[in-house]
């Protein structure tokens, strides 16, 4: 579904990414880990049309993505749900799930809607609350809900832990696992390592731009060099 094929990455001289290749196949969670600044964001933001590589490509559904302005990625079907959520402040948070719909027809969008509230049911109890007062998990389901307004075909999530009490980095992960068992090919990046790789049927490890290990999650999660590296032990 997704190939990213030895993208380099800048900022002005700062080399980024580094020649990083990966595949994201139909119906897979696959979790981009490693340290602050290795790049994981970078890369998450290149493929949606955020950032541009300077050298390398990056295909979605057999379709080169270079050049393709962000707005029509999302069209194409590929969501970002982006670090540090970034919902709409002022608004409601309806207002913010029809938002994300812009890419849908008006026939779809109550039916989407009322899947997102059946996924995310606090939602729907604050569906006229204006988004910046939510609490940062609630911020973070709406984040989520307004990615999947778009219908993605890809949803790739920015480290949807970041900042959230242990219980609910717990009930994101949940809701993660349920995406995926509906069907939902999903590209996650996370600093914790731990829940990612208990989620994902396959892992990167991410260290300064550059790909270091990729495996299976259960055989990153009972390697001994990730163990020591990423899992506290
Ligand atoms: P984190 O988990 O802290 O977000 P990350 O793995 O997502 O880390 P990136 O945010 O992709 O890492 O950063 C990769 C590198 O690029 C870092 O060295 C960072 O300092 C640098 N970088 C990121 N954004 C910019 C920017 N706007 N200008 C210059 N350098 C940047």
């Amino acid at each position: 579904m997704l190939k990213v094929d030895d993208i380099n990455v800048y900022y002005g001289s700062i080399h980024a990414v580094k020649g990083i290749s990966f595949e994201v196949n139909q119906g897979e969670i696959v979790t981009l880990i490693g340290a602050n600044g290795a790049g994981k964001s970078t890369t998450l933001n290149t493929i949606a049309g955020l950032l541009h590589n300077r050298s390398g490509s990056v295909t979605f559904m057999g379709e080169p993505l270079n050049k393709v302005p962000s707005h029509k990625i999302v069209s194409r079907g590929l969501a970002l749900v982006p670090e540090g959520r970034r919902v709409f402040l002022q608004m409601s948070v309806q207002e913010n799930l029809e938002m994300g719909a812009y890419t849908q027809s008006g026939a779809n969008i109550a039916q989407d809607m009322e899947k997102v509230y059946n996924t995310f049911p606090r939602l729907l109890e604050r569906r006229r609350q204006i988004a910046g007062t939510l609490s940062g998990g609630e911020q973070q389901m709406l984040a989520m809900g307004r990615a999947l307004m778009s219908r993605p075909k890809l949803l790739m999530l920015d480290e949807p832990s970041m900042g959230l009490a242990p219980i609910l980095v717990e009930q994101i992960f949940d809701i993660i696992r349920k995406l995926h068992q509906s069907g939902t090919t999903i590209l996650l990046v996370e600093q914790n390592a731990q829940a990612a790789l208990s989620v994902a049927d396959r892992g990167y490890v991410l260290e300064t731009g550059r790909i270091v290990t990729s495996g299976t999650g259960k055989e990153l999660l009972e390697s001994p060099a990730i163990k020591k590296a990423y899992l506290g032990g």
